[in-house]
């Protein structure tokens, strides 16, 4: 019989909390998870999977659009907020239901409520102290708003998904993955939308090309993109619009302002600090390769440990740590290759190296780069055009990074990193016979570098 409660108290039960709980229920270790505010955390409520539905719901203004060159006359499409929104709450309702029974299912006992450590081996939830042998913190993230005059009128991300009425001006701020995704989602169905990012090109960290091509597809699909730009004060007008003061002298007029600057640990109020876990100057909880923190029995993963803030990241913590702890797993979770994109109009995928990092790490480098009109567009009349690029190492012929902008590159690229965790070869793109008539099969048609780096 156990000296504690529990084996593993979960602290949150988001993408990376359920994994770890489930996993560990299932094989019969004594799970609890606390869960304050929505079962599924960030991603299933109020990120990965609203904001995908809401994609999808922008892209429609496009499709219409494009059937007239194929022969379907559409009478003007009329676009209705509340539908979308609402469908979309019972969507995440349904999922909600499903993360509750996937975890009473496996055996771990669900509490609602706020939790926090109250000693190294407990936790406080709902007014009782419980222990476990260890405790996993796994509260994610929220959203960063830097404080400046009027900086309480703006929404964020948590916000944005249910607003009581679409807006007809839209001012996103931030250059991100959520400014831009967001941008797209809110020109797509129909709001007048501007993105202001403090620097010259947003993306920053994503490969230049790709920064470029992006910022081209964006502007010719209407969203006005105003770099260099920062936000300096916003005053509410009797009317509840926004009127925002730039740094550059200039004011707009928005009914909504979503700042996506960022998001930080979600590690406030858990005790961490009296508990003597170490965090650093941003407020993510410190570990070591085994998600331990600083206090042994103490683990953290997912976004709250500041790493990467991805879900299938998460995901891949959570398994890591529970193969480690219950299974006796030594085998440290590989960081390396981890695809991702970005869900603009076009999507944005990529793995591996941007080309400047490539050209920082690698004495010499072959980039690959076709950029086209993809059929589709040839009768939709679309001018979006696609943008592939692939960087090689001379030497290895080992692909370094893969990088596209064009429709469904998320799902082109999954398989791609398959290919590159595999070490893939140009040469191995070279022998691998396309798809014809798609995009993707441009990857294994490049045959003439475009331009050779030679940095040595
Ligand atoms: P979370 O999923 O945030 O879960 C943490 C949970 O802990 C929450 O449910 C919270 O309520 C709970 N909690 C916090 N404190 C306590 C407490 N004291 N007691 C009890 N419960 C507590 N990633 C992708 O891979 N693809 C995408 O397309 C994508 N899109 C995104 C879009 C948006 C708008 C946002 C904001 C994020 C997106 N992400 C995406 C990132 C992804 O959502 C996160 O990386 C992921 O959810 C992190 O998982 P987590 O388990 O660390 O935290
Ligand atoms: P990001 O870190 O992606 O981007 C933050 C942006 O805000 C950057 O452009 C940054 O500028 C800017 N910024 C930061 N601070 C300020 C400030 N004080 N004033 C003005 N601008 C500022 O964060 P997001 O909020 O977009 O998203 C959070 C995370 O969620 C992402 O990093 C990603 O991991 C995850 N996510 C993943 C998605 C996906 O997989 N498709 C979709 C959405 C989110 P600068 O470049 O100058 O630093």
């Amino acid at each position: 019989m156990s000296e504690f409660d529990y084996d593993l108290f979960v602290i949150g039960a988001g993408s990376g909390g359920v994994r770890a709980a489930r996993m560990a229920a299932a094989m019969g270790v004594k799970v609890a998870i606390a869960e304050d505010r929505y079962l599924g955390g960030t991603c299933v409520n109020v990120g990965c999977v609203p904001k995908k539905l809401y994609v999808y719901g922008a892209h429609f203004s496009e499709d219409f659009h494009d059937a007239a060159g194929y022969g379907w006359q559409v009478n003007p499409p009329e676009f209705d907020w509340s539908t979308l929104r609402d469908n979309k709450r019972r969507e995440i309702s349904r999922l909600n239901e499903i993360y509750k029974n996937l975890l009473i299912n496996s055996g771990a006992h669900l509490i609602h409520g706020r939790a926090s450590l109250s000693g190294e081996q407990a936790v406080r939830v709902n007014d009782r102290e419980l222990t476990a042998e260890r405790v996993l913190v796994a509260t994610g993230s929220w959203p960063f708003v830097p404080e400046f005059p009027g900086s309480e009128h703006v929404l964020t991300s948590n916000e944005i998904f249910d607003l009581p009425v679409f807006p007809r001006r839209m001012l996103v701020v931030g250059g991100g993955y959520i400014a831009v995704e967001f941008a797209g989602i809110f020109k797509g169905l129909g709001a007048e939308t501007r993105l202001a990012y403090r620097r010259d090109l947003f993306l920053r960290g994503f490969d230049d090309d790709v920064r470029q091509f992006v910022a081209d597809e964006l502007t010719k699909k209407g969203v006005e993109l105003s770099f260099n730009t920062d936000i300096e004060r916003i005053e509410k007008l009797g009317s509840g619009a926004l009127k925002v003061y730039l740094n550059t002298g200039e004011q707009t007029v928005a009914d909504v302002v979503l700042y996506a600057t960022g998001r930080k640990a979600n590690s406030q109020g858990l005790g961490l600090s009296q508990a003597g876990v170490a965090t650093d100057n941003e407020g993510a909880i410190i570990v070591n390769d085994r998600f331990q923190a600083s206090v042994p029995s103490v683990y953290a993963l997912g976004d709250v440990i500041g790493l990467i803030q991805l879900t299938p990241v998460a995901l891949a913590e959570g398994m890591s740590l529970v193969r480690h702890l219950y299974k006796d797993d030594n085998s440290l979770l590989d960081y390396s290759m981890i695809p991702t994109a970005v869900f603009c109009q076009p999507n944005i995928g990529t793995v591996g190296l941007t080309e400047k990092e490539a050209r920082e790490q690698n004495a010499e480098i072959d980039i690959y780069r076709s950029t086209f009109r993809p059929l589709k567009h040839t009768l939709s009349g679309s001018s979006e055009r696609c943008l592939i690029k692939m960087i090689v190492d001379r030497q290895s012929e080992r692909v370094l990074g893969v990088h596209m902008v064009g429709s469904d590159a998320g799902e082109i690229i999954q398989g791609i990193a398959v290919a590159m965790k595999a070490g893939a070869t140009k040469s191995v793109f070279d022998q691998t016979i396309g798809i014809h008539p798609t995009a993707a099969e441009e990857f294994v048609t490049m045959r003439e570098p475009v331009s050779q780096k030679n940095t040595a």
